[in-house]
């Protein structure tokens, strides 16, 4: 059975970069279409601002992961971009082997910008390529298209990026089995090093959102995704790519380790416009508003909006349902090192509703979800909020 995946020990550093060139129609991440470069520079500068403040509160010393999301990152200009990776490496530095992740739309980059990331540090690329379909990319409202995946995954090659991640959405309105598949074999054939495939949320507040409640939006439907799903676990484990999480799957030794740290629910601090932080016991989040973000830095205040201290019990319980996301599942041995209980004895009424109904088993000191239980992970999850 596949084991627990270590993260790499240390900080993990998220950077959200805000910015978009313009929304696309599923998206409720935070950023901002449209912005002026000069905002977009300025914002560069606010980052530095935090990152000294961070340093001085918490001093976390150098990271083991840094992941650089968004909105769209690669929208900042190469010498921006370079300027936040800097201000990282004089702040807090990163330690030997880091992984310096960063995630690319492929409209936005080329080799200048790519060849500036590399030399920064940045050794994984995330390419949002999300489907390999002209028609489809269009009515998601992204700005890319079928031969931008193409041309800057080849582009990332030769910039010498040797670990890329494509990311993939399935249950599209309009999308078939056939697309899927077709879009499944266009991004194995590039050969990356991993694949996210992660299904179409419809969410409130979105374009398509607002078309769902209006009952104006044909989604495949449950059965037609969980075929997609399977179709995608089928394709890239004969593929070679292990499953290491739910939507997640990668070629040996290419996991995230950034995304573990979430997973593992370690500790980890978000800088940036709605950046989650989870440290020592407590979890926060910046402003999303840049203003208001702008405006406590410009204070000498660090940029948080919420901020909650976590009861032993949810962290127990965030535990388990982030550790079911693993394939692998939560490790017993360690749970009781770190909580100093049972994990079995503590969710003994709930474990018990689940094995009885087949979604989780406990195999080699792991409790994992089964084979039923992983396209049904959040009927799990909520039994553990
Ligand atoms: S590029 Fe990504 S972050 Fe930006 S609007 Fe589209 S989905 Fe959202």
């Amino acid at each position: 059975m596949q084991k627990e995946l270590p993260p790499r020990v240390g900080p993990a550093l998220y950077i959200h970069i805000p910015f978009c060139v313009r929304k696309c129609h599923y998206c409720d991440f935070v950023s901002y279409p449209g912005q002026a470069p000069g905002v977009m520079a300025a914002y560069g500068r606010d980052l530095a601002k935090e990152m000294a403040l961070v340093d001085t509160r918490w001093q976390p010393g150098p990271a083991a992961t840094v992941y650089l999301g968004g909105g769209t990152p690669t929208l900042l200009p190469g010498v921006e971009l370079e300027a936040v990776l800097g201000a990282v490496a004089r702040t807090f530095g990163w330690q030997s082997g880091a992984e310096i992740s960063m995630e690319a739309n492929p409209g936005t980059v080329d080799t200048a910008k790519l060849q500036a990331l590399r030399a920064a540090g940045v050794n994984r690329l995330s390419l949002g390529a999300q489907a390999f379909d002209d028609a489809l990319l269009k009515a998601m409202g992204r700005i890319h298209r079928r031969q931008d995946i193409y041309q800057a995954y080849h582009l990332a090659r030769r910039a010498g990026f040797n670990n890329i991640n494509l990311d993939l959405i399935f249950g599209l309105p309009g999308q078939t089995l056939a697309s899927w598949r077709a879009t499944l074999k266009e991004a194995l054939a590039l050969q990356p090093e991993h694949m996210a495939v992660y299904s179409l949320q419809v969410e409130e507040g979105t374009f398509w959102g607002d078309l769902a409640a209006a009952g104006e939006l044909a989604l495949p439907g449950e059965e037609l995704e969980l075929a997609m799903y399977q179709a995608a676990r089928e394709r890239l484990a004969a593929a070679g790519y292990q499953q290491y999480e739910i939507s997640n799957f990668a070629r040996p030794g290419y996991e995230c380790h950034h995304n573990l740290t979430y997973w593992l629910n370690h500790p980890y601090l978000g800088l940036g416009a709605a950046a989650a932080s989870s440290w020592q016991g407590r979890r926060w989040r910046n402003y999303d508003d840049l203003g208001q973000y702008r405006a406590a830095l410009s204070a000498g205040l660090l940029p948080r909006a919420e901020i909650d201290t976590l009861t032993r019990h949810q962290q127990m319980a965030e535990t388990m349902f982030m550790g079911l996301r693993l394939i692998a599942g939560v490790d017993l041995e360690a749970f009781r090192r770190r909580f100093g209980v049972d994990a079995r004895v503590v969710y003994a009424r709930e474990l018990t509703r689940l094995y009885q109904v087949g979604l989780v088993e406990e195999r080699g000191g792991h409790l994992r979800l089964t084979e039923k239980g992983l396209p049904l992970a959040n009927v799990v999850f909520v039994e553990f909020v």
